[in-house]
Order: C-alpha cells, then sequence, then structure tokens
C-alpha cells in the first residue's frame, strides 16, 4: 500500500486512510492505495466491513488541482474504476466524513454503502464553478440519494450543504460526536448486527415530486434564466434528468458525453483561466519573488470618506491596528458609524461574530491628529480627488511619516508621479486603487510609480493578498488599467442610446451577456456626476474628445443616479430597482433631434459587440504600454471590478475565444458607422490578428 493511503484491520473492519495533505486531493498518489485496500477488504474473509477515512479537516477536496494538465491525472486507476470497485465490493462500505467531502471527494464518499460525519462537515459538488459537472457518477447518485430537486440546487449552484442538513437529505446517516473513527467503526458494527450488507446508490430510484417531465421543464427554465448562456447548470439539469429516466449505466454514459463536451467549452476554460491567472498576478518579472519586503504592522488611513472607511476595515479585517484620520470631529464620528453599521448588517446576517465584530473595531482607532500617523508603516491617503489637496497632504506625510513607511494614494485618476514627486522619499510613494465598496470589491490595483522602490512594490502586493484582494500592477496612466478601459466602454453605451437604443435595451443586452449589471445602471450606482466631472476635464484638455453629450443632458438636470433618486432610471428609493422613465426618454428625443442624428434598430448582438470590443480595443493600448504586465492581469481586473461574468474569463480571453482576426473585422464595421472616428483599431490587435495570435499566449 502506498504512504498516501494506508490500510489497517480492527476487530474485522477495514480502515482506509487517506493521507494526501492538504486536502486529500485524489491524486496518482492516493488512487491507487484506494483501489487496493477495497480489494484487500473485499478478499479477506476475516474483514466484513470497510471504512473509508480522512483527516478530522479533510475526507477530500477532489481531484488533486497539482496535476491538472500532467500526464499524472491518467494514472490508473481513474475514479470511475475505484467507483466501479465500491459497487462490485460485497462488504458494507462507509465513508466517514471529517471536514470537507467536495467534487471527487464526494463522488468518493457516493460510491461507498453508507456515510457517517462530523457535526462540522461540508458535503458539495462544486464542479460547476469551474464551468464543469460532476464526471464520475456524481450526477448519477446524488440524484438517488437527495431527491431531483436538491440535487438540481446543490450541483447547479455548487454551494456545500453541512452535516445537519446533509443528514436531513439522507445524503449522511449518521452524525458522529467525538472521535469519527470510532464512530464510523461502531456505525459498521451496527449494520453487521442488523445483517445490513452493501446498500448501492446505483440500484436506487430517484426520487421527483409529481410529474417528471413538468419537474424538469420547470427545472430547465428557472435554471436556464439565471445562468444567463452559461451551459454548465443546464447540462446538470440534463445528466439529473437521465438519472430519474435511464438505467444507471447509460445515465453514467451520458454523463460522461456532458462532461466531455464542458470540458472543451470555452466557458470552461474561461473558469481554469480564472483560476490560474489569480495566481500569476503578483509575479513582476523585474520584481523576483525573493525580494525582501518590509513588514506591514500598524496602518494609518487618511479620509474617513466613502474609500477611507471600506479601506480601514480591510486592515482591521486582517488584524492590522489601524488609525482613521479625518479634518473634523463630525466627518471622523460619521465614517466611524458607517463602519460600525457595516460590520453590524454583517452580524445580523449572521455570517460575524458579535465578538469577532468587538475584536475588529476595537483595531480601528479613530483621530483628528495627521500625527498620529507617525507610527504607521503604511499610511494610504483616501481625500478628494484634487492634486493640490493631493499634493499638500504627501508633502505633510512626508515631515510626519516614519522612514520607510510606505506612502500610498488611492486616487483613481491622478498621477501618481506627481504627487511621489513633492516628497523627498518617491521611493515610498505607491497608488493603491481600492474599488467601492472598498471592504467588498476583491481588485485592488497597485499602481506603480516611476520611482517607486521594488521592495515597496513587492511589500503593497504581499500586503493585497494579506488583506484578501486580487492585487494587479499597473502603470501610471489616467484611469489605471480598469477605469481607462471603462471610458470606452462608456463612450459606446452613450452613442448606442444616439442612435436609437434606450438605456434599458442597452443594460439588457449587457446584462443577458452576462454582465452583472448594465453600463447605464452601473453608472447610476457609481454617481454619473463623476463620469461627468471627468468629461468636463476632458473638453478642456483634450479637444478632440469623442464624447455623446446625452450624459451630460442627464446631468444638467440633477440626475445623478441612485443618490438622487433619478439618473438613467428613475428609483424608488431606498429600493434601487431602476425603473424606466419617460423624462430621460424626452431628453434623449430631444438630443438626438437637436443633433441630426438618424436612429435605426440595432440588434443585441452588435450592442454587446460595441461595448465589449471597446474595452478590448483599449485593453490592447494599455497592453503595448505596458501599464499592464499580462493580458491576464486586465482579465483579473475586470473579473474582480467590474462584474463581467467570470465565465467570459475576461475581456482578453473573451476575446481570444471569438477570434482576434474577427474582432478586428467587427472593429473595422464600426469605424464605419456612427461615430466611427471613435475606433482606431490598437496595432497590438491588428498585429496578433494578422499572425493568428491571441492575447492570452
Ligand atoms: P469622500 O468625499 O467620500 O471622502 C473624502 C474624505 O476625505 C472626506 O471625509 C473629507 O473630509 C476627507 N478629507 C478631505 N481633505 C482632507 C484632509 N486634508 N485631511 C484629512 N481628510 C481630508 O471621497 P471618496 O469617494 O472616499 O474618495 C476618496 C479618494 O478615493 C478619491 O481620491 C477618489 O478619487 C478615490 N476613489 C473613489 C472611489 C469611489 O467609488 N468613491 C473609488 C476609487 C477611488
Amino acid at each position: 500500500m502506498s504512504e498516501a493511503a494506508s490500510y489497517s484491520v480492527r476487530d474485522g473492519v477495514a480502515v482506509i486512510t487517506l493521507n494526501n495533505p492538504p486536502v486529500n486531493g485524489l491524486g496518482s498518489v492516493l488512487r491507487p492505495g484506494i483501489m487496493q485496500g477495497i480489494k484487500n477488504a473485499d478478499t479477506d474473509a476475516a474483514v466484513k466491513a470497510l471504512v473509508i477515512i480522512g483527516s478530522a479537516k479533510a475526507f477530500s477536496g477532489g481531484a488533486d488541482i497539482r496535476e491538472f494538465n500532467t500526464p499524472k491525472m491518467n494514472v490508473p486507476p481513474s475514479l470511475p474504476e475505484i467507483n466501479d470497485a465500491q459497487d462490485q465490493c460485497s462488504k458494507p462500505m462507509i465513508a466517514a466524513i471529517g471536514g470537507f467531502a467536495l467534487g471527487g471527494g464526494l463522488e468518493l464518499a457516493l460510491g461507498c454503502h453508507y456515510r457517517v460525519a462530523l457535526p462540522k462537515s461540508q458535503l458539495g459538488l462544486p464542479e460547476v464553478k469551474l464551468g464543469l459537472l460532476p464526471g464520475s457518477g456524481g450526477t448519477q447518485r446524488l440524484p438517488r440519494v437527495v431527491g431531483a430537486a436538491q440535487a438540481v440546487q446543490m450541483m447547479t449552484t455548487g454551494n456545500p450543504v453541512p452535516a445537519e442538513k446533509a443528514l436531513g437529505l439522507g445524503l449522511v446517516d449518521e452524525i458522529v460526536q467525538g472521535d469519527l473513527l470510532e464512530g464510523a467503526i461502531s456505525f459498521a458494527r451496527k449494520l453487521l448486527e442488523q445483517k445490513k450488507g452493501p446498500r448501492r446508490i446505483r440500484d436506487q430510484s430517484v426520487k421527483i415530486d409529481g410529474d417528471p417531465k413538468a419537474f424538469f421543464d420547470k427545472a430547465r427554465a428557472e435554471v436556464g434564466k439565471a445562468s444567463r448562456g452559461f451551459p454548465a447548470p443546464l447540462e446538470i439539469v440534463a445528466c439529473v434528468e437521465a438519472a430519474a429516466t435511464k438505467p444507471f449505466d447509460e445515465g453514467r454514459r451520458e454523463e460522461r458525453e456532458r462532461f466531455k463536451f464542458l470540458v472543451e467549452s470555452n466557458e470552461s476554460m474561461a473558469l481554469r483561466h480564472m483560476f490560474f491567472a489569480e495566481r500569476q498576478t503578483t509575479k513582476i518579472p523585474d520584481v523576483p519573488e525573493d525580494t525582501p519586503t518590509r513588514e506591514i504592522r500598524r496602518a494609518a488611513v487618511i479620509g474617513a470618506g466613502t474609500m477611507g472607511g471600506g479601506i480601514a476595515m480591510n486592515f482591521a479585517n486582517a488584524g492590522i491596528p489601524v488609525s482613521l484620520m479625518d479634518v473634523t470631529d463630525e466627518a471622523v464620528r460619521k465614517g466611524f458609524e458607517k463602519i460600525r453599521g457595516n460590520y453590524a448588517a454583517t452580524v445580523s446576517k449572521g455570517r460575524l461574530k458579535q465578538e469577532e465584530m468587538d475584536k475588529r473595531i476595537a483595531l480601528i482607532k479613530t483621530t483628528t491628529r495627521l500625527e498620529d500617523a507617525r507610527d504607521a508603516d503604511i499610511v494610504i491617503e483616501a481625500v478628494f480627488e484634487r492634486m493640490d489637496v493631493k499634493q499638500d497632504m504627501f508633502r505633510k506625510l512626508d515631515a510626519i511619516a516614519k522612514p520607510g513607511a510606505i506612502l500610498a494614494t488611492n486616487t483613481s485618476t491622478l498621477d501618481v508621479n506627481a504627487i511621489a514627486a513633492v516628497t523627498k522619499r518617491p521611493q515610498d510613494v505607491i497608488g493603491t486603487h481600492f474599488f467601492s465598496p472598498a471592504n467588498v470589491m476583491r481588485l485592488l490595483e497597485v499602481v506603480r510609480g516611476a520611482k517607486t522602490g521594488k521592495d515597496v512594490l513587492a511589500t503593497t502586493m504581499k500586503l493585497g493578498k494579506t488583506i484578501k484582494k486580487v492585487p494587479v500592477v499597473s502603470g501610471v496612466c489616467d484611469g489605471f488599467i480598469g477605469n481607462r478601459m471603462v471610458e470606452k466602454y462608456g463612450q459606446q453605451s452613450l452613442f448606442l442610446i444616439d442612435e436609437g437604443c434606450t438605456p434599458q435595451q442597452v443594460d439588457a443586452a449587457a446584462y443577458q451577456w452576462g454582465m452583472a449589471m448594465g453600463p447605464l445602471a452601473m453608472g447610476d450606482m457609481a454617481g454619473l456626476d463623476i463620469g461627468w466631472e471627468i468629461r468636463k476635464r476632458r473638453y478642456l484638455e483634450r479637444p478632440n474628445f469623442i464624447y455623446s453629450k446625452v450624459g451630460d443632458r442627464v446631468c444638467e438636470l440633477g440626475r445623478y443616479g441612485q443618490k438622487t433618486g433619478k439618473g438613467w432610471y428613475r428609483y424608488e428609493l431606498p429600493n434601487r430597482t431602476p425603473i424606466p422613465d419617460p423624462e430621460v426618454e424626452e431628453i434623449i428625443n430631444k438630443y438626438r433631434a437637436e443633433n441630426n442624428i438618424k436612429t435605426r434598430s440595432i440588434s443585441e448582438e452588435e450592442m454587446v459587440e460595441r461595448l465589449i470590443y471597446a474595452l478590448v480595443n483599449e485593453a490592447a493600448y494599455i497592453l503595448e504600454e505596458g501599464i499592464a504586465l499580462r493580458a491576464s492581469d486586465v482579465d483579473m481586473v475586470y473579473l474582480t471590478g467590474y462584474g463581467f461574468p467570470a465565465w467570459r474569463g475576461g475581456p482578453m480571453f473573451y476575446a481570444d475565444t471569438v477570434g482576434l482576426d474577427k474582432v478586428l473585422a467587427a472593429i473595422e464595421r464600426f469605424q464605419k458607422g456612427y461615430r466611427g472616428d471613435a475606433w482606431k483599431p490598437a496595432p497590438l490587435l491588428v498585429r496578433l490578428a494578422r499572425q493568428g495570435g491571441k492575447f492570452n499566449g
């Protein structure tokens, strides 16, 4: 037997112990041992039952991701072969589940004839989160145990169920209090006393409430609506239907076919791309992984407004003491109350314990004295977005902060180099661009100034991970990676309105394609005045700036979005559901008439292409200028900061799947259309399209 799976016998009960840290991944070192153990137990006359057990923390997390895309994945036996051996075993087999049984881990447990679990265990089939379905019998066995409705629910969401719920569903036969192995062995003895033998799931039938056809029609309609074109959930429903209507082996074959289809689908490749892209962002070519970092024991945040409060929460959540400074007692008090309110809401939803909230709150000290930033290892400035205000602040911080402290700015548009230049320590200055709400959004753009020290960059990236963000390096430019791209996206959304679309049509097309929300609804949420301020600056700075002024007309009426109850839509606050507003229709019609714009009917496909390719084209400039280090970083920015659908893999991955020649051809077509002057294909896109290349090489 291998070390990864040990075998022993106790009073007639064989015990196979999985030992492949950290999560008992079902890798090439583990599978042969499990198979051998099952064979040993089956052939040894002294053995009457067997138990498969992992550690208290993990029964098994499923496939071993370290072996993805390596020949080790094909080392026999496969999990389905183990499942067959489990089905054929003549003695009752019990899975003893401590911690989690996920994916292939739960499929192994479903191959067992009985399951017992510790009270804190979690059981689930999360394959859908990588665009896949459980491919080793999970879609056939789970419905036979928990019924069709629960199986659809568990597998299409991918969310695990806790042991107590699993007990109610019949997925677990007994909850073990105390020692798991002892509990599993005494459960085995009880079975033997009651003369109960193997109970194969494959021999059971699927429970459905009501008429099966009606059930699956409804499931398809509901799941199809929620998944908006993402194929895995509907494939899962089809597999459950096969489980309910076909013999087991036929259902298994169908599962295999559908699994193969999904593995090769763009959507699953996109999700796997995202998985690996997230692990790439901290790799910076000229900053080796062993670059020394500075220690961050204390932080200070300057400005207790919308952003400052959320930023301070990130530190407190990570156990780092933070002082939060603003100019007046009133501003500080308001900022702190907002933080307290945020935590209290999480506590009331049962997602945070009161004592944990108290601990975090105790880490946040408020102050009106800038001098209190003196002992901070990092100071993050989040004051008003004005160069003079920021520079004044950095001059003061330069005088106050201790030597070696990192001085960071949360600016969204301003030149980090110009801010660094007013200090005597530009090597210590960096941008940390958080996204609103800063305590929730995972994206952190880390803006590397021309003089930012390598150790400062390495430290900030590491800190980003510590506070559970996805840190992505950006060079200095107006808008950095994300907002520079979104300006082009917003530009197209307005041109689409000029040309005949309603805001709700544009939003519906983007939403239906998979965006968390459409561009106009997003503007209403963020505040339309922010973009308007930027545009007004652009009109002065860039005489050739191309933008529709229809958005300005909306703002001129004080319609700033949700915060004023009106924007592109009307809101019945506190309800934030956008309601179409005839007043907006009037503004748009008037604007079209004044500018002699001929309207036409535009397909959803064109709307989506114009919006998404605007992102792609700008990102190609950003890549060529070296503002982003790699295409997958751009993807991570959009996936974690802008509600881009994960299963499309980010704008660059998506463009690769469409084919860059097709993307370029579409852009060349748009160049001939309304406001075609807004489109200039990026040289990098043109080059790659000609060579048949891809952004994500
Ligand atoms: P805000 O107006 O909500 O908060 C700014 C706070 O800074 C106010 O409480 C103000 O009293 C305080 N302040 C101003 N001058 C100060 C000084 N000299 N000393 C101490 N405090 C001072 O603004 P915000 O939305 O939190 O934005 C802050 C920064 O973050 C800006 O640079 C903004 O561009 C950037 N940002 C904002 C967002 C967003 O969605 N709101 C997103 C990313 C970045």
